[in-house]
């Protein structure tokens, strides 16, 4: 596209008074022959966007550089439709608000903002949206349970084709061995009625929805509105093509008969939470070792969870579920002796009412750790703890019945452990202790394994504080208690919100745009082959599997599963990975387009490479907070710190800057990077750094990470300012005035 460029400053918002707008004009011009350079008092407003769509009709201007306030806020008014590019130069946030105003270093800081968006602009092409033959927008449902059925329901209201498969020959899934639901409505004190029937009611008399009961899932190849799936039933193999799916295959309770101190599987009427509920559903309510009746019973909560030894994490909807069996043994004899053995209650928001509801029932609630069950030698069990805050050892009454409130196991935490295939290799291969389990779920021809990852204890959740419902596998989105642990209502929710992300992923992806965390860009990364040396850097560094691999080990890239992180591009070696807005050579001129004064000037440069997604804000919130740093940083927002190509360190270290900072976000096992291994990748590109430093003969203190938060803004500027103070301390980079 050939450019007709059209320069705004905007001198409102303090601009005005703290900068030389008229030099920055000058500047535009004269060192980039930009013809058509305007400043306004307040460009967001009616009569400067005005301006601007002026130039555009009647100038024919087609690349738009605003020089005014952050690009993380306006960018609905400076929109000027997707033929035109526009680029939005910081000068508000990062400049005006967190420097002093008139002062010949902030002034400096904004002439080399617009060098480098006036050359980031020059390179910029429109992206072609990625569009393909018969995209799909129906959404797979994986498991027919509450949150599957919930998520296939709320699909087809909204007007979308839904595929479910469920692996049993009746929908329902755990529900079916419900007897009542927790109290849901006011005075949430009575279980509700299982909702199975009237559920399963309007699935099947929905014709938005196609049911394949008794089936499997035993192939997805593709990508978003791509997903070609193959489906076995009872014999036969079935091909749908859906555009994102949802994974609702629940959880599984966790094994009984490893909990061997608590009797199950040696006392027959030792029994878990799930035989007591098809007790009740089959009214068949009896002591299971002789068929008397029960008079008294004890709940033994976290049953192996919030236990190192067997499930570490709590499985949230226990405590709750154990209150309502509780109720149900009240319900058909209120003189039930019900004894509680607990660690924590955790019945939050309105089951509290239900909790103390059953407290006046007369429940007793004892507080310990139990360490054993046993017989009493007359067909009774007696219950052994140690007291929660004395530890003085407590023994029960003698009980009828004891009822394990066992944790959940997500479905996708079963499998066998997974190894890369790796090209030349046969034969026994070690497989890494991380290695992910397939599950035999979802069946996925990936290059990166058949099923979804997940994080530690095999929930198959990705962003833990930001991006619930995503899962690191573009447009699969895990809802209901394969996620995370949780009660049925939250399920439902889940679900909900699975469904909505699944309608936006096929209506971004049918537009050619990425879903989040960039919903709407329209970029990919694009390869140039000629150069590719087979180093398969890519396909393993992609955190959403986007890339496959053909025999000989070259990327075949999937563009609809892509989240555009450019962590590709940062790995590849060639650098021969680009997206049409933002690419090595790019962000490399930016660097190169600074302006960096001779050691006499005693005005040192620092390049901050600033993760757009928690740091650059942070940045642009110290700003807002007035919080005052040096003017010698230069800020580049990267799409992800794992974009970060080791070649723009050394450019910028050899054009004379003194000193680097990438700032991105935490890693580790809660991290906070929202394209998950991107900051941790930099981290490793940057321990291997050291290498050019020493090439270079510079000091390894001038190039630094930095992990920080949105909500570290306050930090930065001991953050910057600490950094200018060691460079201080280490002297002007050598490589000034080369
Ligand atoms: S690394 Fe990021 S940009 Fe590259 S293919 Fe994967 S998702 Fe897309
Ligand atoms: S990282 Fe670059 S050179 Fe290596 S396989 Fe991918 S495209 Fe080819």
């Amino acid at each position: 596209m050939e450019k007709k460029i059209g320069f705004y400053v905007c001198s409102g918002c303090g601009i005005g008074e703290a900068l030389d707008v008229n030099a920055l004009l000058d500047l535009a011009n004269s060192e980039f022959q930009v013809p058509l350079c305007r400043s306004h008092e307040c460009l967001c407003q009616t009569e400067g966007v005005d301006l601007i769509k002026s130039d555009i009709e009647k100038e024919g201007v087609n690349t738009v550089v605003i020089a005014a306030c952050s690009p993380r806020v306006m960018y609905d008014v400076f929109d000027f439709g997707l033929d035109k590019v526009v680029e939005r130069i910081n000068l508000r946030e990062q400049v005006v608000w967190s420097h002093p105003a008139g002062d010949e270093d902030t002034q400096m800081l904004a002439e080399d903002q617009v060098r480098m968006g006036l050359t980031k602009v020059k390179e910029i092409e429109p992206p072609d949206p990625f569009q393909a033959e018969e995209m799909s927008k129906d959404i797979l449902v994986v498991g027919g349970g509450l949150a599957g059925m919930t998520a296939a329901r709320e699909a087809a209201r909204a007007g979308y084709g839904v595929v479910l498969v469920e692996k049993e020959p009746e929908l329902g899934g755990y529900l079916r061995t419900v007897y009542k639901l927790p109290p849901e409505n006011p005075p949430y004190e009575t279980p509700e009625e299982n909702p199975l029937e009237k559920l399963v009611k309007e699935i099947r008399e929905d014709n938005r929805i196609k049911i394949y009961t008794s089936g499997r899932v035993t192939s997805i190849a593709g990508g978003p509105c791509l997903f070609d799936v193959k489906i076995s039933q009872n014999g036969t193999e079935i091909a749908e093509r859906v555009g994102a799916i949802v994974l609702a295959t629940g959880v599984i309770p966790y094994d009984a008969s490893k909990l061997e101190n608590l009797g199950y599987g040696k006392y027959a009427d030792v029994v878990t939470m799930v035989q007591v509920e098809e007790m009740f559903k089959a009214g068949d309510v009896k002591r299971p070792s002789n068929g008397a009746p029960v008079s008294s019973v004890a709940f033994i909560l976290c049953a192996g969870s919030r236990d190192p030894e067997h499930l570490p994490y709590c499985s949230s909807s226990c405590c709750v579920e154990a209150l309502k069996q509780a109720s149900y043994f009240k319900e058909i004899n209120p003189d039930v002796t019900v004894y509680i053995f607990y660690k924590d209650i955790r019945a939050v928001g309105n089951y509290e009412l239900f909790y103390k509801k059953l407290q006046k029932d007369g429940l007793f609630f004892v507080r310990g750790n139990v360490t054993s069950v046993d017989d009493d030698g007359s067909g009774g069990l007696i219950i052994s703890a140690e007291d929660f805050l004395t530890q003085a050892p407590i023994t029960s009454e003698s009980v009828d019945l004891v009822v394990l409130a066992t944790g959940m196991v997500p479905t996708t935490a079963f499998g066998e452990p997974y190894r890369q295939p790796q090209a030349g290799q046969e034969g026994e291969v070690e497989i890494p202790a991380d290695a992910i389990l397939v599950s035999n779920i979802l069946n996925l021809q990936y290059r990166q394994g058949p099923e979804i990852p997940a994080l530690k204890y095999g929930f198959p959740d990705s962003h833990f504080i930001c991006f619930p419902y995503e899962s690191r596998r573009t447009g699969i989105y895990p809802a209901g208690s394969v996620r995370a642990p949780m009660d049925y209502a939250r399920a439902v929710d889940d679900a909900v919100g699975a469904a909505l992300k699944a309608i936006q992923c096929v209506e971004l992806t049918s537009k050619g745009m990425a879903v989040h965390p960039r919903a709407g860009d329209m970029s990919y990364p694009q390869f140039f082959m000629q150069r590719c040396t087979q180093c398969k850097r890519c396909t393993e560094e992609c955190p959403f599997g986007a890339i496959n691999e053909d025999e000989k080990a070259n990327p075949l890239p999937n563009p609809t599963r892509c989240r555009r992180c450019g962590v590709c591009m940062g790995a590849c070696p060639e650098r021969i990975i680009s997206f049409k807005n933002y690419s090595v050579g790019m962000i490399g001129n930016m660097i190169k387009a600074i302006n960096v004064p001779d050691e006499y000037e005693e005005k040192p440069r620092i390049l901050v490479l600033a993760c757009e997604n928690d740091a650059y804000p942070a940045l642009d919130m110290a700003g807002l907070r007035r919080l005052q740093y040096n003017a010698w940083v230069r800020i580049i927002p990267l799409r992800c710190l794992g974009s970060m190509n080791i070649v723009w360190i050394a450019d910028a270290l050899s054009k004379g800057i003194d000193g680097i900072i990438l700032l991105g976000c935490r890693h580790g096992d809660d991290y906070q990077c929202h394209f998950i291994k991107g900051s941790e990748l930099a981290n490793i590109r940057m321990s291997k750094i050291k290498e050019t430093l020493d090439r270079l003969a510079l000091e390894s203190d001038r190039v630094r990470v930095e992990e920080v938060s949105i909500a570290d803004y306050y930090k930065l500027p001991q953050i910057l300012d600490g950094f200018a103070e060691r460079l201080a301390e280490l002297g002007p980079n050598p490589y000034k005035g080369f």
